[in-house]
């Protein structure tokens, strides 16, 4: 098989970028491991930022979204001192929109299957070859166990943070920075009507609470746990009873419902670089994670590819190297704006340290509540900077 861009794993990054390049006339094949059910079902993100609406938008993917989307103009941040609003259009001019990471992969998918271009999913033995020539080869076996040998003009490892392509990067040039927290979080996904209008983000002494929500019937909570936590160690009356606690404020009640996923997800941030080693490319979580606190993991998968996509179209369609060249120093900027905005956001919200450390975080909380200079500072990072 012969394709312009052979594309490793059908997460976000990977479909989009396949979607992006196919709308300027570039060909791609897709190999995921996992079945399509399985991806399409993986519970994840749900905040989209502003750049990343547009992005889906523009490439003729917002139709769903526009409809069963929610857009959000600020959110609450909480204390017990009280719950303070931040106006997001007021601040900054953008907003955010809720709609689940399930229901992007899904429109993404079925964008690529109408359009009839290949996708190959439950592949297993991925391997690429021959990244630094200008006809590198993607391996692998299809899901029938018949092997396949796909010659590229460029490969993009988009196989998320436990994917092959990271590790095939010289480790001599090769630079990692990584921060793991000390706590974890505990999120469940609930059949009941969101008891906010907006996203809760709750300091308490007990740990941080978040109180989401992927629809107007489904709610996603998340609360402040130890990394390690035993699950079973938390009944649906403890779950619930404890986010009540957390996110409470006076006259104000938590609404419970049947609670239909749970999971305990580490915190980590972690940036490797470069994200290009000759004509192999990384995007999204193969090249970076970040603490989900700012909701940022998925917003920089998309905004990768955009860059990804102009850099492939120049090379592969063109013949001219400079974007390619420049790939890793125009992502990197963004993810490490968001880098530092999810740990500080993240270090803001979480219990840890001693009485000293959470009298900082409150003041730092009632600052970006009171001051409207630092009000617009964390709206114009939580709705996300300019992907170009
Ligand atoms: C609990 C949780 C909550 C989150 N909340 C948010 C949020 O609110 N907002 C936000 O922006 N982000 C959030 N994130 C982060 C977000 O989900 C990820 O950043 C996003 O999925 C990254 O997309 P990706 O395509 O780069 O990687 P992935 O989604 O991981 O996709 C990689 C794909 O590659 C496949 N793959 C791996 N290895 C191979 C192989 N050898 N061969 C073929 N295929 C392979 C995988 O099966 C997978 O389908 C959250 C993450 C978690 C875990």
């Amino acid at each position: 098989m012969r394709t312009q861009v052979g594309i490793i794993g059908a997460g976000p990054a990977g479909l989009l970028l396949s979607h992006l390049l196919a709308l300027r006339g570039i060909d791609s094949v897709v190999v995921e491991n996992r079945s399509r059910d399985y991806v399409q079902a993986r519970i994840r993100a749900g905040v989209l930022e502003q750049g990343t609406v547009d992005t889906l938008t523009e490439a003729g993917l917002g139709q769903r979204l526009h409809r069963e989307g929610m857009r959000h103009d600020g959110i609450y941040l909480q204390t017990p001192a009280g719950r303070e609003h931040l106006d997001f259009p007021g601040l900054c001019g953008r907003s955010v929109w809720v709609y689940g990471q399930t229901e992007v992969v899904r429109d993404l998918v079925a964008a690529r299957l109408a359009a009839g271009r290949p996708t190959y999913f439950e592949v297993s033995h991925t391997a690429v070859h021959d990244t630094d020539s200008d006809r590198p080869r993607v391996t692998f076996v299809d899901a029938d166990g018949r092997p396949h040998e796909l010659e590229c003009d460029a490969v993009a490892g988009c196989d998320g943070f436990h994917g092959i392509t990271r590790d095939l990067l010289e480790t001599s040039t090769q630079q990692t920075w990584t921060r793991s927290y000390p706590y974890a979080w505990l999120g469940i996904l609930a059949t009941v009507a969101p008891s906010t209008d907006e996203l809760i983000y709750a300091w308490h002494p007990h740990g941080f609470a978040l109180h989401s929500m992927r629809s107007a019937h489904v709610s996603r909570l998340y609360l402040q746990v130890e990394p390690g936590e035993d699950l079973t160690l938390w009944s649906d009356d403890r779950i619930w009873s404890e986010l009540q606690t957390r996110l409470g404020v006076d006259g104000w009640l938590l609404e419970t419902g049947p609670i239909t996923d749970r999971s305990i997800t580490a915190m980590r941030s972690f940036v490797s670089a470069p994200m290009r080693q000759g004509r192999l490319f990384l995007a999204g979580d193969a090249a970076h994670i970040v603490p989900p606190t700012g909701a940022k993991g998925l917003n920089l998968a998309v905004s990768d590819v955009v860059v990804l996509c102009d850099a492939l179209t120049a090379l592969v369609g063109e013949g001219r190297s400079e974007l390619a060249d420049a790939y890793t120093e125009v992502a990197l900027r963004r993810v490490w704006r968001a880098t530092h905005f999810s740990w500080w956001m993240t270090s803001m919200l979480h219990r840890s340290g001693d009485d000293f450390d959470a009298q900082l975080q409150l003041s730092q909380l009632a600052y970006v509540t009171s001051s409207r200079a630092a009000s617009e500072s964390f709206a114009e990072n939580y709705t996300g900077m300019p992907i170009r």
